[in-house]
């Protein structure tokens, strides 16, 4: 697995806690792979992944909000084109 392109601490996401911790791939499903690959994935604290109704899995406009995060990083890192190439769709 790549080291994410969000995080450089193992920390949450969203609250900054460093305990009970998953790692959350930001786009799943068939989009996992290159998740792991591109470095898109974060760390979150079990409610906020997937422990919880709260957790990204179950709330799709943080679920959305992420995905629009990442991808905006990740085309800094290398622009739109390649986004598209690799995940086939633009979440923004
Ligand atoms: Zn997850």
């Amino acid at each position: 697995m790549a080291d994410s392109i969000m995080q450089e601490k193992k920390e949450c996401y969203i609250t900054g806690s460093v305990s009970g911790l998953h790692c959350h791939h930001v786009f799943d499903g068939c989009r996992r792979k290159a998740s792991d690959k591109w470095g898109c994935w974060i760390w979150l604290r079990a409610d906020y992944h997937n422990m919880s109704d709260r957790g990204v899995h179950f709330d799709s406009k943080l679920d959305l909000q992420i995905k629009q995060e990442t991808q905006k990083r990740f085309e800094q890192l290398y622009g739109r084109n390649r986004f598209m190439q690799v995940f086939g769709k633009s979440y923004l």
